[in-house]
Formats: C-alpha cells, structure tokens, sequence
C-alpha cells in the first residue's frame, strides 16, 4: 500500500496539519492500495499563503523564466509516462492501453500545447493603429484553486495547472479524493523542473471540507473546478462572496444524431465513444437518436456491439474497458439502469450486475436501452457509467429540438455524408462542441459547455486566456 500522505507546499512535501487520511481503493480489486490524507483549513491556508508570496515575483516573470521550467517538465513527463498511466490505472481503473495513449496522452498534449500557446501568446499590446497610446496588458488573474475530479484525471489536472503557470498564476491543486496519485507524480517532476518555490501547491482533501475552504479562502482570486453541477454550484456561491473569477467545467448528456446517411461505421462508433472509459466521460455520446427509417438496424447493431464489448482486467492490454471507479458509482448506474428499466425502455444488452465470470471489482455491463424517450430518467440523468439510450426521430428538426432538449450542453455528435446538413444541424445545436462523422475535437480546440455544462473554455489559446485579466492603459509610452 502506497504511503501519500504528504502535501507539497512552498516547494517541499510536508506533513499535513490535519491527522484525517483516507484509504485510495483500486475499483478493480475493491483493496485499499493507498492512503491520503484530507487537509483541513490550517492545511489550506499554508498552501494558500505559500501561493500567495510566490505570485508576488512569478506573476511578472517574463516568458523565457515560464517557458524553460515547462519544457523541463514536458521532458520529464515522458520519463515518468508510463508510471503515470500505471497509477491512473491503480487509481480509476482505466485499461493499460487506455490509460496510456489517452489518459496520460491527453495530460502530455496539453503540456506540449500550451508551450507551444505561450511561446506564441503575446502578453501586451497596442489597440490598434488607430490608437497606439493605448495599451492592452493580459495579466494573471492571481491565486488560484485548481479543483479536479477522477475520470480524466491527468487530462484535466493539465488543462489546469499548464495554463496557470503559463499565464503567471500560482496556485494550489486539490485532485480529485477518488483518484489523487497521478497528481501527486505530477507535482513530484514539477519539483524536479524547479519551478519557483510556491508556484505550484498540492492539497489533498475531499469536497466538502478541504474543497470548500479553498474556494471560500479570500487570497484566492481565482477558481477552475471541473466536475459535478452540483459541486459547481456550491463553488459560484462561495467565489460570488468575493468575486472570485471562476472557470467550470460540468456534466454533459450529449446526443449522437445519426441519419439515415450516416457513414457505415457511425453506429458502432458512438456506441464505441459512450462505452469508452466505462462511459465516465462528460461529452459521451449517451443518447443516440436514430432517424427512423434505420433503426430497427441500428438498435440491431448496437445490441451486438455491446454484447461483444470486452469488460475485465485493466492491468492487462487491449481494447476491453475496466471497471467504473467506485461503489459509489457503481450502485449509483444499476439504480439508474433499474429505473430504465422500470421507465418502460426496452433493455436491450447489459443490464443490472456484474459482467458474467466477474465476482470482485466494480464492473459494469456495457448496457443499452432502446426506445427511449427523452424524458425519462435515463435520457436526462449523467449516468457516468456505460449505459446507452436510443431514441427514435423522424426528421432534422426533431432530431435538433431532442438534442436541445437538455440541461446540459457539452458535446453533441452528427452522423450524416451530406456536408450541408452537417454544418446546418451544427449550427443549431446549443453545445460547446460538435463533432462530425467522428472528426475529434482538436486537443487546442476550446473546450467548455453550454447551459449546466459550464463557464468558460479550457485548452489552447481561450484555456490561457481564462487564466488572465486585460487591463488597458491610456496614454502608454
Ligand atoms: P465531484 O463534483 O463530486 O468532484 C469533483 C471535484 O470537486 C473533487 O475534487 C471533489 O473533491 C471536489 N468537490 C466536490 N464538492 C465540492 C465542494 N462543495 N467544494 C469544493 N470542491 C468540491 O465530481 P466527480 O464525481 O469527481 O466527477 C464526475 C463529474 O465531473 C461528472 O458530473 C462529470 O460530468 C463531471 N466532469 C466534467 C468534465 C468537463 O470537462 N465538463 C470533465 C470531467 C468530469
């Protein structure tokens, strides 16, 4: 079992002030395979302070003093890749082949983007020819609490902590209490890129109580959390208090509108994106509208799919998902899958309990449920676990007005070979993002929700740009 107790504060590991600690439990073996140990607000406050000395010089350190500790840490990062996405495995369950092209991928990308952003990004400049004495100035917006959850952790604890140091922010990191190791290997090649003493923080706690005295803290300026609406907004109320900038990213419920144009592999694609990672990811395609005419096939398809989907061990390779990351989680899908069932949607693979031969860890049938209809529970609910919902449509405007139909809007999907259809129906989907016949969202393409889904954009130029305030001088010389 895994000792990490420690905080990293003022650039050292410490002894917490607090005495609490927590077991870690790999949701593959239900065993305790670490202890942590949930700071309280003495453990807070040192980081905080420890943040707020060090923005006092980082905050106007030039470009070239950001860039050479970041492009150490990138370096390192590929040293220590594969212990990365062994603790993200340890810790979440992500598959190995998983865990290291995307899991510990996405945290590489993003290091290597955002040097790349800064390199290009330019802190001041004149409004315009028209009015050269006017100076516009991006400055860090300060401290900032760095709040993160468990399914994406390195992806995520990136898109924060790059930004923050690229930008001159300091700040202090308090992953997620579910699956906190691979961010403390992170902090550890911080140390040993050398960034300046208090740059980067890291305490461990939970939600309620270390979570919340960071985000109630009046040194911190500023607040990027990304996780459940529910935590989101308990956070905007205590950064509204002071006037905290906050940047949230939250739940998602996207739809997949596949026509009846779509390219022969779009069916098992986005049965493919709503199982992956044992459907723990905010912009899964967890409703699939089918245009009429196709879906008894589609439903066909789908129900084979996900009875040859491979659920089992993460630590072994290949395409097979892991468990879900707790049992927490656990019990909250088969409650959710009950109730589909319960609702009157037609289960059609999957299903309550373990995967057949699996007895210990916490693994779910890949699950999906056809004729759905768009108000029951397990149309509007973020199952966060692999459970997929198909709802029939006859036409584009319905499709569209079923997509909308929605708390969130994150991601939304379309499936269709006619290219004006595509953008048309793009246009007019009320979601951060929309991906096309499975194009991608770019690693660097601004990243963020509608409605409950969130405030703000992480990733690329608009990530930097959430992480700085303008200031604009008249009269520059
Ligand atoms: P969660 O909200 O319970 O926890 C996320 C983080 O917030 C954890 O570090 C937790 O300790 C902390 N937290 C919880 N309550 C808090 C509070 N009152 N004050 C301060 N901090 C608090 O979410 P989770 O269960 O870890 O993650 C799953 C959720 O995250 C899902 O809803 C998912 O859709 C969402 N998510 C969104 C994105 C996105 O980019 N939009 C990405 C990943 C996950």
């Amino acid at each position: 079992m895994l000792d990490k107790k420690k905080f990293y504060i003022n650039g050292e590991w410490v002894d917490p002030k607090s005495n609490q600690t927590i077991d870690i439990i790999n949701p593959a073996t239900e065993d305790v395979c670490a202890k942590i140990s949930l700071g309280n607000k003495d453990d807070v406050n040192e980081a905080v302070r420890s943040a707020k000395t060090a923005f006092k010089t980082w905050a106007f350190s030039t470009k070239e003093e950001r860039l050479a500790p970041l492009e150490k840490l990138y370096e390192l990062y590929k040293k220590r890749w594969a212990d990365i996405a062994e603790a993200i495995t340890l810790e979440m369950g992500a598959p190995k082949d998983f865990a290291t092209k995307l899991q510990a991928g996405t945290g590489a990308a993003h290091i290597k983007t955002f040097i790349r952003y800064l390199k290009e990004f330019n802190f001041e400049k004149p409004l315009g020819e028209h009015a050269k004495n006017q100076r516009i100035i991006y400055e860090p917006k300060g401290v900032c609490a760095l709040i993160t959850p468990w399914n994406w952790p390195m992806n995520q604890t990136c898109l924060k902590v790059m930004p923050a140091i690229a930008s001159g922010c300091t700040m202090v990191l308090k992953p997620s209490e579910v699956a906190p190791l691979s961010a403390m290997i992170l902090a550890e090649l911080i140390h040993e890129a050398k960034f300046p003493k208090g740059v980067f923080n890291l305490v461990n706690g939970d939600g309620a109580n270390t979570g919340d005295a960071l985000t109630r803290h009046q040194d911190i300026n500023m607040i990027s959390f990304t996780g459940s609406t529910r935590a989101g907004a308990l956070i905007s109320q205590n950064a509204a208090k002071d006037f905290k900038r906050v940047s949230l990213e939250l739940g998602g419920k996207g739809a997949n509108i596949i026509f009846k144009d779509a390219d022969p592999k779009a069916i098992e694609r986005g049965a493919l994106r709503c199982f992956r990672n044992s459907g723990q990811s905010c912009n899964a395609p967890t409703r699939m509208l089918v245009e009429k005419s196709m879906y008894i096939k589609a439903v066909e398809r789908v129900k084979q799919f996900a009875n040859e989907m491979k659920v089992g061990d993460p630590n072994k390779e290949g395409e097979h998902i892991g468990p879900v990351v707790s049992e927490v989680q656990y019990k909250k899908i088969q409650s959710l899958i009950q109730k589909g069932i319960d609702e009157g949607a037609t289960l059609v693979a999957g299903g309550i309990g373990k995967p057949d031969g699996i007895e210990k860890g916490y693994f779910v049938k890949p699950t999906a449920f056809a004729d759905v209809n768009n108000n029951m529970e397990i149309a509007r609910t973020e199952i966060f676990g692999p459970v997929l919902s198909i709802i029939p449509f006859e036409n584009e405007e319905e499709a569209i007005e079923i997509a909308n139909d929605t708390d969130y809007g994150l991601t939304n999907y379309i499936q269709t070979q006619d290219k004006e259809k595509a953008n048309r129906v793009a246009r007019k989907l009320r979601s951060g993002m929309v991906d096309v016949n499975g194009a991608g969202i770019a690693v660097d393409a601004p990243f963020g929700g509608f409605k409950h889904s969130g405030i703000g954009r992480e990733a690329g130029k608009e990530g930097l740009l959430e992480f700085l305030e303008v200031k604009s001088v008249g009269g520059w010389n």
